[in-house]
């Protein structure tokens, strides 16, 4: 995975303990530019639909009223290698397993309260990314959004 940008999200359970701030900071620290950021709640309908690869899993049902049930922040994350990158920051979906530094054994309570989500492959995170943010926002951010030009040739 080579490419320059990854989609972040920043969990209700961590909005609500106060720790957006300080994982926006560890971000930063490690080297990424915050392209783009809003906040906002997820509808039941825009959950399950981000979250769709997972539908009919145990957990999805929770996962969606989870990721509803507060405030979250969407984040363009840049950097070289973005997508490996913010995951070996975020660390393992399960705290438990997360390694020592990692976003998710700081601020995780659990598998399913793990503070952030990170994109898994370079075509997710620009699917991710424009399930977030339109093209326009993109563009005024002012990064450097070659990466997103099929999809941005795609809308025209
Ligand atoms: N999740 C859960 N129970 C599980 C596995 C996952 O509640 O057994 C939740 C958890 O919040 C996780 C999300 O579903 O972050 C998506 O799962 P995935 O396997 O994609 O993990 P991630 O890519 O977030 O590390
Ligand atoms: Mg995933």
């Amino acid at each position: 995975m080579t490419g320059k940008h990854t989609l972040m999200l920043i969990k209700p359970n961590a909005v609500k303990n106060g720790y957006a701030h300080e994982i926006f900071l560890m971000v930063h620290n490690n080297g990424f530019k915050i392209l783009a950021q809003k906040k906002l709640q997820l509808s039941e309908r825009e959950a399950q639909a981000f979250y769709r690869v997972h539908a009919g899993k145990p957990f999805f049902q929770g996962l969606v009223e989870f990721m509803t049930s507060g405030p979250i922040y969407a984040a363009v994350l840049e950097k070289e290698n973005a997508v490996t990158e913010w995951r070996t920051l975020m660390g393992a979906t399960d705290p438990a397993k997360a390694a020592e530094g990692t976003v998710r054994k700081k601020y995780a309570e659990s598998v399913q309260h793990n503070a952030v989500h990170g994109s898994d492959s370079d075509e997710n995170a620009l699917n991710e990314i424009f399930f977030f943010f339109s093209a326009r926002e993109i563009v005024n951010a002012g990064g450097d959004i070659y990466q997103l030009h099929d999809i941005l040739k795609n809308e025209q």
